[in-house]
Parts: structure tokens; sequence; C-alpha cells
């Protein structure tokens, strides 16, 4: 039946009937004064999401546009840079710096294990001339499943006093605190279908006085995604190209929900589905990807032994309607992933779980 079908990716993610309802409308003029009312009121709740008084742009984007727009506005052709590379989203944090020329210095560790924050500590602290303009980390690696140390990493960053800090917090961002002001994060991106509980189409970069600073003597080429219009807009509540205003609606009405709930609950909430995930898999003698100590609260993923992960999401499509995200890359076949961010409740787990259970009979 289409109408109960249940979405169990990291992203999309399942979305909220009155965030629905509230897209099924007339769209309205962005340059009009009820857009810029949605516009300020929308600003304000993701600087409350954002835990920041930083500038929070709004693209029209999906979350490599974030990326993309986190790399291009604030470096040049030429800048060190050290990025982290655990997962799929790490390399490609690596291939848009390689793509602008920049001299990309891999930190790595294996597929499923966290990044060592002592390596960005010894590449830091070996740059005693200061030549790295950036470390840029992946917060959670939603192809693995796990969650990198980003404070640990971040204060070595801070230690070093000169680099930005770029982050992906893609799966992290309305699952995860990340505490932007607290621990001094320059630019953070992340996407509307994941823990925002809206629908693919927009994309958020908060950028800290630091970046505007690197910003004023970055010389990669940009026009869409450069921030410099989106900043300027943003200071009369507007954009500078035509956003998908019905997205607006909905992003108002998803922060509404979230500030109902309370940041502390929302990560309460998502700490507890990642929890009763993991128990569950373990009852059920499924391998998880990522040990306990960097497990994501946003996604789960499960390397099963003498079953194959691709016929188990395929039974539990065909049973259940219950989609599941396969493995990425080197990793296709080999794991499943369950996404658990957004607007998901213990019912959901409880369901997957049980579903999960018949399938492997
Ligand atoms: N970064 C992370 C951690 C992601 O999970 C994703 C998408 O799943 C992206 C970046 C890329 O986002 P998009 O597919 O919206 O461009």
């Amino acid at each position: 039946m289409q109408d109960k079908s249940m979405l169990m990716i990291p992203g999309p993610t399942p979305v909220p009937e009155s965030v629905l309802l509230s897209l099924s409308k007339h769209p309205i003029g962005h340059r009009s004064g009820d857009f810029s009312e949605i516009m300020a009121a929308v600003t304000a709740g993701l600087k409350w999401l954002h835990q920041t008084t930083n500038d929070v742009l709004i693209l029209t984007a999906s979350g490599t546009g974030a990326m993309e727009a986190g790399i291009i506005n604030f470096l040049s052709a030429g800048d060190r840079v050290l990025v982290g590379c655990n997962g799929k989203f790490g390399d490609r944090w690596g291939e848009v710096c390689d793509a602008y020329g920049l001299k990309t210095e891999r930190i790595t560790a294996p597929w499923g294990q966290p990044l060592n924050p002592d390596d960005f500590k010894a590449a830091l602290e070996a740059d005693t001339a200061k030549t790295i303009k950036a470390v840029i980390v992946t917060h959670s690696e939603t192809s693995t499943g796990v969650i990198n140390d980003l404070e640990a990493i971040n204060r070595h960053v801070k230690a070093h006093g000169q680099a930005l800090i770029i982050v992906d917090a893609v799966t992290s961002l309305g699952a995860v605190s990340v505490p932007i002001d607290e621990w001094g994060l320059d630019v953070v991106g992340s996407g509307s279908q994941k823990g925002y509980m809206i629908p693919p189409g927009l994309a958020f970069v908060s950028v800290s006085a630091k970046a505007w600073e690197a910003y004023k003597t970055a010389t990669l080429p940009k026009f869409y995604l450069d921030l410099g219009k989106y900043r300027k807009d943003a200071a009369k509540n507007t954009t500078p190209f035509t956003p998908p205003v019905n997205l607006f609606f909905a992003l108002k009405t998803a922060l509404e929900m979230m500030q109902a709930e309370g940041l502390e609950t929302i990560f309460a909430r998502h700490r507890r589905l990642m929890q009763a995930t993991r128990a569950a898999m373990k009852a059920l003698n499924l391998p998880l990807y990522a040990p306990d100590e960097c497990a994501s609260p946003a996604i789960t993923a499960v390397a099963p032994q003498g079953v194959e992960a691709e016929k188990i999401r395929n039974l539990m499509k065909k049973r259940f309607d219950i989609a599941l995200a396969g493995g990425q890359d080197h990793l296709k076949g080999q794991i499943f992933r369950i996404g658990h961010l957004g607007f998901v409740s213990d019912r959901d787990i409880l369901a997957a779980v049980s579903a999960l259970e018949a399938v492997l009979g």
C-alpha cells in the first residue's frame, strides 16, 4: 500500500503531516512582505537549531551544494587543507577540494572506524609556519554510521589558531548537538532532507566572523553559490535567486515543531532510537558495522553474516514496504543502513525491528 510506505533511510526522511499540509499552498512572491516574514522566522529558528548567532544562510541546493559553498567561499587554489576521510562523504570533501585545485592532505581512518583526533593534532602541531588554511571534517559519516569526534578535532584546530574548521553536519544537525558558538565552528553545512523533517531542496550554511574574514581574500570562482550574495540579501530577509518558497513554508512548520519539542529532547530521542536499534540488532545476531563508542545517533549500519544484505533489504521492501538503505561504494551488498533521524519515533523502530525479525525467519 503506497500511502503506508515507511522510509527508514538516512534521507530523504519521513515528513510530518503538518509539514506536508504547509507545502500544499499556493506559492507566494519571494520579493513580497509575506515571504520576508517567513524568512525572518525561519532564520531565527535556524540560528536556534544551530546554537549560534553566526549567519545561517539558506541555499536552493542539496547537501553537496552546502559543501561546495563551504569550500569556494573561503579558500583559494593552492591552499593547504586537511580533510578527514573515513567514508564516502569524507571522500567527497576530498573530491571537492581536488576539483578546485586545493593542496588536499587526507587524514584517513578505515571505513567503519572514527577519525583519530591525534592525527589532526600531529599535522597541526607540525605546521609551525601556519600554512594549513582549513580542517574539513564530516561529523556523522552517513555511509558507515560512524560519528567523528568533532569536539576533539576542533580543539586541535583551535590550538593551531589559524585554520578554519569546516564541517559537514548533513546527518548530525537536528539529530545531535552541534554547538557552533560554544565550539567556535567556522562553516557548518547541512541539508533539508535529513534532521529537518522536510523534503530535499534546501541547504544551510552557517558562517562565522572568522570565515567572513577569509571570504574577503578567497579567490576561487563562484556565482550561484557566492555566500556574500546570500548574506547581503538575508539582511533584507530575502534570497538572491528564486527560492523554493513552498519549502520555506515547510521549514517554518518543521522548526516550530522542533522548538516545541526542545533541543535536548530531540537529541535524547535520537540517542534512544540509536540505542534501541543497536540493542535489537545485537539480539537478532546482526553484527553492527560501527563500534558502540562512535555510533551515530542518526543512522545504524548493519553487516549481516550469512545472509545477503540486499536480500534483506528487498524482502523488507516487498513484504512490509519498509525502505532501508544499502551500502555505498565498496560496501554495496555488504551492509544495510537503518536511518533513524528526523521525524522518527520509538514506534517506527519497533515496527522496523519486528519486520526485520520476520524477514530473517
Ligand atoms: N554529507 C553527508 C554526511 C550526507 O549524508 C550526504 C547525503 O546523504 C551528503 C553530504 C550529500 O548530500 P546531498 O545528497 O543532499 O547532496
